[in-house]
């Protein structure tokens, strides 16, 4: 019932610039569909003129409008009503789909719902957190008073486009900042719809603004802008170390990274039953074919359970079948696209190549056409130093290492480079909390793996994998500046 015609869904094409669909003459690029690899529109990129009139104007908009001095109980209200649109809204779910790795039912299902509670929970968060009141030595008056910080330039990647935006924005407008987003140019109108939606809502133009293009010329104008008071990023470990050093460059201001992980999946042998830990696994490391950054792609299993849990995690990954995203019954993501499904292709083979196996997979589904459906792939035989460990692969890999006592288990799922999440499955209290305490990573999940929509506990990684953290009154507070008052009467 959920399926669509790819060919009918229309298309929000240019940037979003105070209200309106903008065309500019910067290059060219060409966007594809991940289910066919068709191109299905091409863009001009916003150059560094078009990324200052963004900018510019919402710099402006913040001023003339009075978002950013209106009652926060107002911004509440209309934060409310857009995600009420985004909700009711065929069309953002369509794009979406389309243009994504997301299938329609679980664009449906998550995605559109867990982008809208996202935006909810920062209208609740709007009249809250507004500042201190101290008693000071000479019994004058101390107040810590809560501001935006003016503009926030947001830059978001491919994987979630659409609850990646509302991470960014429900924060930053709720505490009454303007935005300048840049969506992947992957996957660039999902987020456009959403900006339409705003506008239908009540936001005033220009204080949500849109610009597409590529990381290098779009992206680094948008982070460098002087206007551009705070940077909110989520991407690859390597881009965000690229963007503070950029910004270090150009001035002094506050960013945040959620970047890549390469997380544990620390299975003790009290863990229970098999199936539901099979289950729990296969969704860890294929869910939206395993482009997320908190995939559980590396499996630590107790050697007294690796067998009957090898078993069925095989079983489950042969029963996955691929489907293109507009057809209501498809489950399982395509890569992105050719150049992700030939990286994923030479880590299995660079893995292979340090004696790594394949237990079941590793190869790209053979009865698609030209999408890049890959199969989800298990290897076992791998040492700590093999590729396939090391490096975050963005595709449905699962590396299986096993061990004999807690102190092997904890020293495998160490990682040098990333900390972002971690899985730790064992039915014992005290076991868990050891390990809980020892990984060294943003987020620990203790006999369950992923969020599902929990808005209040904030998110972000340790290590390689960020710096600040997404979702939670964290995230609201991160897009406010404290201003320290004293007063003497
Ligand atoms: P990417 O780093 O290639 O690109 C992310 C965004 O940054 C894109 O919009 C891109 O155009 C832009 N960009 C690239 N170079 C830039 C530059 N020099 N200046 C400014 N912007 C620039 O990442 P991707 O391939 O789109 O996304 C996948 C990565 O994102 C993975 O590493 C994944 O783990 C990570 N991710 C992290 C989280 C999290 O919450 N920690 C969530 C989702 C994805």
């Amino acid at each position: 019932m959920l399926s669509f015609d790819p060919e009918k869904v229309s298309l929000p094409v240019g940037h979003y610039i105070d209200g309106q669909h903008v065309q500019s003459q910067g290059a060219a690029f060409a966007v594809k569909r991940p289910s066919d690899g068709r191109i299905y529109a091409t863009l001009h990129e916003a150059d560094a003129a078009d990324v200052d009139r963004a900018v510019q104007i919402a710099h402006q908009a913040l001023k003339s409008s009075g978002w950013s001095g209106c009652a926060p109980r107002e911004r509440g209200r209309v934060l409310r009503r857009w995600a009420d649109l985004i909700e009711q809204d065929s069309l953002l779910a369509q794009l979406e789909a389309l243009g994504s790795t997301r299938p329609i039912s679980d664009v449906a299902q998550h995605e559109i719902p867990f982008t809208a509670e996202a935006i909810r929970f920062y209208a609740e968060c709007a009249d809250k957190y507004s500042g201190d009141l101290f008693p000071t030595r000479d019994s004058s008056l101390g107040m810590l008073i809560a501001e935006p910080y003016g503009v926030i330039g947001a830059i978001t990647p491919w994987n979630f486009p659409l609850s990646m935006a509302s991470w960014k924005c429900g924060p930053a407008l709720a505490a009454g900042n303007a935005v300048v987003l840049k969506p992947s140019e992957l996957t660039p109108f999902s987020t456009v719809r959403m900006a339409e939606l705003a506008l239908q809502a009540g936001l005033p133009a220009g204080v949500l603004n849109i610009v597409q293009g590529s990381g290098a010329v779009t992206g680094h104008a948008l982070v460098t802008h002087p206007l551009v008071r705070k940077v909110s990023f989520t991407g690859s470990t390597l881009t965000g170390a690229r963007i503070m050093s950029d910004v270090a460059q150009h001035g002094m201001k506050p960013v945040t990274l959620e970047l890549g992980g390469k997380s544990p999946q620390l299975v003790f042998d009290d863990a229970g039953d098999i199936e539901v830990l099979a289950q729990r696994i296969l969704r860890g490391f294929t869910a939206n074919g395993g482009q997320a950054c908190v995939a559980g792609t590396r499996l630590i299993v107790q050697r007294a359970i690796a067998a009957p849990l090898l078993d069925r995690l095989a079983a489950l990954c042969r029963s996955v079948q691929p489907g293109a995203t507009w057809h209501g019954d498809s489950r399982y993501a395509p890569l992105i696209d050719e150049r992700q499904g030939n990286k994923v292709a030479s880590v299995i083979a660079a893995a292979k190549a340090q004696g790594a196996e394949v237990l079941v997979g590793g190869e790209r589904f053979a009865d698609t056409e030209a999408g890049w459906f890959w199969q989800p792939t298990l290897l076992c035989g791998v040492a700590q130093d093999n590729p396939a460990v090391q490096q975050e692969i963005f595709g449905p890999v699962l590396t299986v290492q096993t061990f004999d006592d807690e102190e092997e288990g904890l020293r495998l799922a160490a990682h040098d480079t990333y900390g972002l999440c971690a899985g730790v499955h064992t039915l014992s209290l005290p076991r868990a909390m050891r390990a809980m305490r020892a990984i060294d990573a943003g987020t620990v999940w203790i006999n369950r793996y992923g969020r599902s929509g929990d808005f209040i506990i904030p998110t972000g990684g340790f290590l390689g994998s960020g710096i600040g953290k997404d979702l939670g009154r964290q995230a609201f507070q991160a897009c406010q500046r404290q201003k320290s008052v004293l007063i003497d009467f």
